[in-house]
């Protein structure tokens, strides 16, 4: 054992905060012992303020289309293999349905950021979920809009929205987007979610091209300003119709450090084991939870257009119904002495009004 890896974890933990030289220790000197030092301590943190419960967000995919060409991304509007599509406002209420029964209280209405869906639709959307299942919080998750357009989704009843800032240092940021996006107005839009009262949630990717530690590092200083109520990382994988076809994997590792390491630092935030993260490993899931997240999101997508969402080669939960998934997931989460609940699950700290 490193007692140097064993005084860094400990000191991150004590301060909640990591200095640069102490993230690239860790990602450097991770070897088994060392690894499995840092998520005891992260497992340690997330048991104390999530008591081994796991909370389900029920995932609506509800449209691939999308004006933007990220160059890591599936669903780019540039992939002409893409096969779009878009689901009514009937689909997507029946998918609430079948969540509802399966027990989720989190709807996240995840889609490329199409203009089908005016802000006119979504405010229809939010408020026909809402009104149906009124105990049920709706998160969106469809990309950089205006703060009045923000607002109305609010007003509408949307409760939390997700929007990964993706990476913190703009020069990276140009690297994974083209020259119309950029990093500074993804992070105005996460503080004007933040401003208007949404739950928010932020995140990366690990492993993009051209990622290194001091970018991760600068992605920690931007949550702890921001201070987010969710953050959602999971490694980057390639998709054979974009730009980064070539380009290798994130890792699975990296990936967990990372995940441990915001457990210790943000004791009380939501941290999903995401999807990717368990297409990259079969147990990856799992073995997030392990590593301190407490957040799980099973499809809830209808299944003749699961494998149309296809944001990166290889995902899985594409060919099984909601149901089977949900089963699927509350074993998994059971076997590693884990519980699902059936609950909303917002922020430890968020109050509603
Ligand atoms: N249009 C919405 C949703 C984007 S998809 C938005 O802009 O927020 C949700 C997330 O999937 C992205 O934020 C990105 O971090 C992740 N993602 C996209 N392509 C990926 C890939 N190739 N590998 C891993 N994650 C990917």
């Amino acid at each position: 054992m490193d007692r140097e890896f064993a005084r860094i974890t400990d000191e991150i933990k004590e301060k909640q905060e990591i200095t640069k030289e102490q993230l690239e220790y860790i990602f450097e000197n991770s070897d088994e012992e060392n690894a499995e030092y840092l998520y005891r301590a992260a497992r340690e943190v997330s048991e104390e303020v999530f008591h081994k419960e796991v909370y389900l967000r029920g995932l609506i995919e509800f449209t691939n289309y999308c004006k933007n060409d990220c160059y890591y991304c599936g669903i780019r509007c540039s992939n002409k293999n893409a096969e779009r599509y878009r689901l009514t406002e009937e689909e997507i209420l029946s998918c609430c349905e079948m969540g509802d029964k399966l027990g989720f209280k989190t709807f996240v209405l995840q889609g490329g950021e199409d203009a089908y869906f005016t802000d006119e639709k979504i405010c229809d959307i939010v408020s026909g979920i809402k009104e149906r299942f009124p105990d049920s919080a709706v998160t969106l998750s469809i990309g950089e809009k205006s703060k009045e357009s923000y607002k109305k989704y609010f007003d509408a009843g949307a409760d939390r929205y997700l929007l990964r800032h993706e990476t913190a240092n703009e020069e990276h940021y140009s690297m994974l987007h083209p020259a119309n996006l950029s990093g500074a107005h993804r992070k105005q839009c996460l503080r004007d979610l933040k401003e208007i009262g949404f739950q928010v949630g932020c995140g990366i990717m690990i492993g993009t091209p051209g990622q290194k530690t001091e970018h991760i590092y600068e992605d920690i200083c931007f949550m702890k300003e921001l201070g987010p109520h969710m953050i959602g990382i999971g490694p980057f994988i390639s998709h054979k119709d974009t730009p980064f076809k070539d380009e290798p994997n994130g890792s699975v590792e990296k990936t967990l450090l990372l995940l441990a390491i915001l457990r210790l630092i943000f004791p009380k935030v939501l941290l999903p084991a995401t999807t990717a993260l368990g297409t990259a490993d079969n147990l990856g899931r799992e073995k997030g939870i392990l590593a301190g997240a407490n957040v799980m999101m099973p499809n809830l997508s209808p299944v003749n257009v699961r494998k149309k969402y296809l944001l990166y080669d290889g995902k899985i939960c594409t060919g099984e119904e909601a149901a089977e998934c949900n089963m699927c997931l509350r074993n998994r989460v059971e076997r590693i002495g884990f519980k699902v609940v059936d609950i909303r699950g917002d922020h430890p700290d968020f109050l509603k009004n």
